[in-house]
């Protein structure tokens, strides 16, 4: 399967500098003659076109700087383990699997909506939300149950409580985790629809 890994990419934006040629035409006055006037001085705009990569690159710089909050609560950074570039089976694993007892409290990563709550074989109960901008999709999957009174179209918050760790979904039943990982959403804004994200150094760095 081909894996595209962009997540790390670095945009490179140029900058271009606008060059005024200030011309100044300065017309003789004459009293007894009229003049056409004649503008004294072109500034042409340049306006820097942003390729699509450059773009997805600063939205990267803009989740790194949010410091996205662990969304099992209580779990240290330090036992996060990178698994996203694993196999699952024949596909590539495009997540983090975030071991914690069943009913441990999973939280809202980032401020955002709940996109979608859905619930499909592999992923069992899920939540899909995104962030203000609307520019990533964070998913939630294998819970246990949501948050009582969690909806679709909710405000939430970095830190609420939008469910609890269990192995609903392909999940081993001896191993709840939170099956976690980010999309970067393309221009139509589809929540099923993104570029995995891997979640790892959004997670750890500090
Ligand atoms: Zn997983």
């Amino acid at each position: 399967m081909l894996s595209v890994k962009a997540t790390a990419m670095v945009a490179l934006v140029a900058a271009l500098a606008a060059v005024g040629i200030a011309a100044a035409v300065k017309g003789r006055a004459s009293a007894t003659r009229v003049s056409p006037i004649v503008p004294t001085a072109a500034v042409v705009p340049v306006v820097a076109k942003a390729t699509p990569t450059a773009t997805q690159g600063d939205d990267l710089q803009v989740l790194a700087a949010r410091h996205l909050l662990m969304p099992v609560q209580g779990f240290d950074p330090k036992g996060l383990r990178d698994n996203f570039d694993e196999s699952r089976g024949m596909r590539r694993h495009e997540a983090l699997d975030i071991m914690a007892p069943r009913g441990t409290p999973v939280v809202a990563a980032d401020d955002g909506t709940i996109t979608k709550l859905f619930r499909s074989v592999a992923g069992g109960i899920t939540v899909y939300q995104y962030d203000m901008p609307e520019k990533f999709v964070y998913y939630y999957a294998h819970l246990d149950r949501y948050r009582d009174g969690l909806a679709e179209g909710q405000a939430v918050k970095r830190g609420d409580v939008i469910g609890y760790v269990g192995s609903t979904g392909n999940a081993p039943a001896n191993a709840p985790h939170l099956h976690f990982t980010i999309f970067q959403l393309g221009p139509e804004k589809k929540w099923w629809r993104g570029k995995a994200v891997n979640p790892y150094p959004y997670l750890v760095a500090r």
